[in-house]
């Protein structure tokens, strides 16, 4: 067919032609208007029925959630907030749909309620400008490492390793759970499991991406990763994606530079590439804010704030400057930090970077060097024997985008600190070879991809930004 997506025609220069469109029906008016939407925008095509000389049974099909097929004359129109209409000479019903039933009526539908409806919320002109950004945002991450000639690596999403041993994994297995086999002393047999050992969804593309990385010096995985983490925060998902570069020559620094450059990078494609749908959701949340008593509204409106990413540096500091930084605050007259900062050595709760973001700095930042004690066994040892080569990116709103690390690299280091924290060295032999064999400094991160969206689209609930969330008890489709 002569499909014609709705966003090409809507700019179309060119009028008096004859067009096919396909859509889904937002709502019919005086049986003579159709608000048409094919995802491609939030704009409508409106199209103006012929009632008189079209079927009556016809005109009864065309509801609200319909898909229809219209032939017809592309024509200016004399409607507000529209250029171009089209003048409809044939309509097919592609599906009917009974509008008693369809759970999306044109008014407006609470997030909390269309999460129960993910099925058909792709409908709704927030999730579709949601989902046509996050769209883009993969596709720039893409170009970015693409155009500084990464090797996109697919890790393995069933792995043997727990990479940061933390536990927080699904398992993998083909037992049959009303009958798993047992050793002798009454433990789970893996060995008669299907790869004859225990193996769980991956939590983490890093170690894999290293080994790559001292090969093909630059690398980046972006894909699905696992954790089984019990927390229904509206930052943390049990299924999100994760963008994993790996950088063989690399210092913290240059880490913090590529970090910094492709944040800047996939954001401004997407104000670009996304400018109608982002000045949309710039004014979905104008709306929400002026719900808010005037004290809590944000001071700068979507755009303004992404706009602000891209103009200014990242802050670089310490996780001891921001330590002290934190002891000597009260985030505001009245109240003081829900967890209060224990001092130098605890992680800092989201609370506290997003102290340190939205009110200290009032920009995005980057700390480093943190306590080894509260980071994995790879990051690299600094001289002060206390802290390590981490970097952790902060962002309004959101909290922690970004984790990152140089790698320690030198094997007795290595091996001693996996011995401190009671990682067994045997099971991950592979890894420790490429410290034995040409190993070399190297730096990477991971990026939640999730959160990333959060931020670009402003949305508050990443439950609201991944088409499928996963999340305790929630994994009916
Ligand atoms: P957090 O402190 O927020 O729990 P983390 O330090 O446990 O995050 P990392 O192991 O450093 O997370 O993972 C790298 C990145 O992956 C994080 O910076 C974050 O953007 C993202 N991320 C981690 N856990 C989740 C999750 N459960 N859902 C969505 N994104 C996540
Ligand atoms: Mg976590
Ligand atoms: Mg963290
Ligand atoms: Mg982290």
């Amino acid at each position: 067919s002569q499909r014609v997506k709705i966003k090409a025609l809507l700019q179309s220069q060119q009028t008096e032609i004859d067009v096919t469109v396909k859509g889904w029906v937002r709502t019919f008016r005086n049986n003579q208007f159709i608000a048409l939407n094919d995802g491609s925008t939030n704009n409508n095509i409106q199209v103006v029925v012929d009632f008189e000389n079209t079927d009556a049974a016809l005109l009864k099909r065309i509801t609200t959630g319909a898909a229809i097929s219209v032939t017809g004359k592309l024509v200016a129109s004399l409607g507000k907030g529209q250029t171009v209409e089209i003048k409809a000479t044939e309509i097919e019903i592609l599906g009917d749909s009974d509008p008693e039933k369809y759970p999306l009526q044109p008014k407006k539908h609470s997030l909390e309620f269309l999460r129960e409806i993910a099925h058909l919320r792709f409908r709704t002109n927030t999730f579709g400008a949601i989902f046509r950004v996050r769209n883009s945002l993969a596709f720039a991450v893409h170009q970015f490492f693409q155009e500084r000639g990464f090797v996109y690596l697919h890790t393995p999403v069933i792995t043997a390793s727990d990479a940061e041993g933390a536990g927080e994994t699904f398992h993998v297995t083909n037992f049959d759970l009303d009958n798993i086999p047992k050793t002798d002393t009454g433990e789970i047999d893996f060995k008669q499991d299907f790869f004859g050992r225990p193996t769980n969804l991956t939590v983490s593309g890093q170690l894999e991406g290293e080994l790559g990385a001292m090969a093909l010096s630059d690398v980046y995985t972006f894909g699905p990763t696992f954790r089984a983490e019990n927390s229904n925060t509206t930052r943390h998902l049990a299924e999100f994606w994760m963008i994993e570069p790996e950088v063989a020559f690399n210092d913290l620094a240059d880490n913090m530079d590529l970090a910094e450059d492709m944040l800047k990078y996939v954001i401004r494609y997407a104000l670009d590439k996304n400018a109608d749908d982002i000045e949309f959701l710039t004014q979905r949340l104008q709306e929400e804010e002026k719900q808010k008593p005037q004290n809590e509204r944000s001071e700068m409106t979507l755009l303004e704030k992404l706009q602000f990413c891209l103009n200014n540096d990242f802050e670089r500091l310490t996780y001891t400057e921001a330590i002290d930084i934190l002891k000597e605050s009260t985030p505001n007259k009245k109240k003081k930090f829900q967890y209060p900062v224990e001092g130098w050595g605890t992680d800092l709760q989201s609370e506290h970077e997003r102290y340190l973001v939205e009110k200290h700095f009032k920009k995005p930042v980057i700390l480093t060097d943190y306590p080894k004690e509260i980071k994995a066994f790879y990051m690299r040892q600094n001289d002060d024997g206390k802290t390590v080569g981490a970097m952790d990116i902060l962002f309004p709103g959101i909290g922690e985008i970004i984790g990152g690390s140089q790698r320690e690299e030198r094997l007795d280091k290595l091996e001693q600190r996996m011995d401190e924290m009671g990682i067994p060295k045997d099971e991950l032999w592979w890894y420790l070879d490429t410290r034995r064999f040409g190993g070399c400094p190297h730096s990477g991160f991971g990026l939640g991809f999730e959160r990333l969206v959060l931020f670009v689209t402003g949305m508050g609930n990443i439950r609201d930004v991944i088409p499928f969330p996963r999340f305790p008890k929630n994994a009916e489709f």
